[in-house]
């Protein structure tokens, strides 16, 4: 496995890999690696002849306040881990390589930025402009065939979708299921902050989304967006959002008609941040655990 430090490197690694006519997978990742992860990473592995994950905190998706100064961080632990799911290459690149003095460009995706996450009342729309420019970036410097997204971050997904086919990329993006801890928890490198108890009650979060899908089929939308919140209140959780949402437009859904479902759920535990959903089939009552 090689690292590469430099978006120049990387160019030039590009140059040598389409001399030899490979497929490429691109893993983006913001390190300190989980099952989460590695499931991407297994994926990437499985498809192509080359793999090369990305190391990168982007502080652009931070708003001032976040957690960018603490965000958990183990670079040599996370290189023997992609080592290990048979990565080939990784980029990781400095802050100030990827936004040199001058920089001034700002990839924006509309609508669909403003909501969940994006809405003034949590990340902001800037977050998803963080977002959507260095995965613009990252997709220019490695040039991959294939991107893995997980579905845990599911407007993110969205977002990346809506901006590869809005600006023609090439690279086919693909989003894979939430890896989940054995109690439910979505994995996430910000659960390494969470004390025992928070731990405990952070369960809560998947527990009730599993709540919401099981009073939909029986009783409606409505009252399975209250049973779900009543569930995580319960538990002395106040979400920052809990909402329903079609997952391609993230339209409010209304709960009539066939399409999934999104339903979608941002909550604070203890001051550490954490985000989970689950595709509700309206027109089957089993579950499916995206
Ligand atoms: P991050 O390092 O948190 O920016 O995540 C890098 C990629 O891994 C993103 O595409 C995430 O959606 C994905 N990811 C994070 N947590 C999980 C999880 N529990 N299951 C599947 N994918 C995940």
């Amino acid at each position: 496995m090689e690292v590469i430090r430099t978006p120049a490197a990387m160019h030039s690694l590009r140059d040598e890999l389409r001399g030899q006519t490979v497929t490429v997978g691109l893993v983006p990742t913001m390190g300190y690696l989980h099952e989460g992860h590695n499931s991407l990473l297994k994926a990437a592995r499985a498809e192509n002849d080359a793999v090369v994950m990305s190391l990168f905190v982007n502080p652009t998706q931070f708003k001032a306040g976040e957690d960018l100064s603490t965000y958990p961080r183990d670079e040599e632990r996370d290189l023997a881990i992609a080592e290990s799911s048979g990565v080939d290459f990784i980029y990781a690149p400095l802050p100030d390589d990827v936004y040199p003095s001058g920089f001034a460009t700002k990839v924006e995706v509309e609508g669909l930025t403003e909501v969940l996450c994006g809405s003034e009342t949590s990340r902001g729309p800037g977050h998803f402009a963080g977002v959507t420019t260095v995965v613009t970036k990252l997709l220019n410097a490695v040039d991959p065939d294939v991107a893995y997204f997980g579905q845990k971050d599911a407007q993110q997904a969205t977002v990346i979708r809506r901006m590869a086919e809005d600006l023609e990329f090439r690279t086919r993006i693909v989003i894979l299921p939430t890896v989940r801890e054995r109690d439910g928890l979505a994995m996430s490198s910000r659960n390494a902050y969470l004390s025992p108890e928070a731990r405990e009650r952070a369960t809560a979060i998947w527990a009730s989304l599993l709540e919401t899908e099981s009073v939909f089929s029986e009783s409606g939308l409505d009252a399975a967006l209250e049973a779900g919140r009543r569930h995580l209140q319960s538990a002395g959780i106040t979400p920052e959002y809990f909402e329903a949402r079609y997952p391609g437009t993230l339209d409010p859904a209304e709960g009539t008609g066939t399409d999934p479902i999104l339903v979608a759920v941002a909550a604070k535990v203890d001051g550490t941040r954490l985000i989970d959903n689950i595709l509700i089939e309206p027109s089957s009552t089993s579950r499916r655990n995206p």
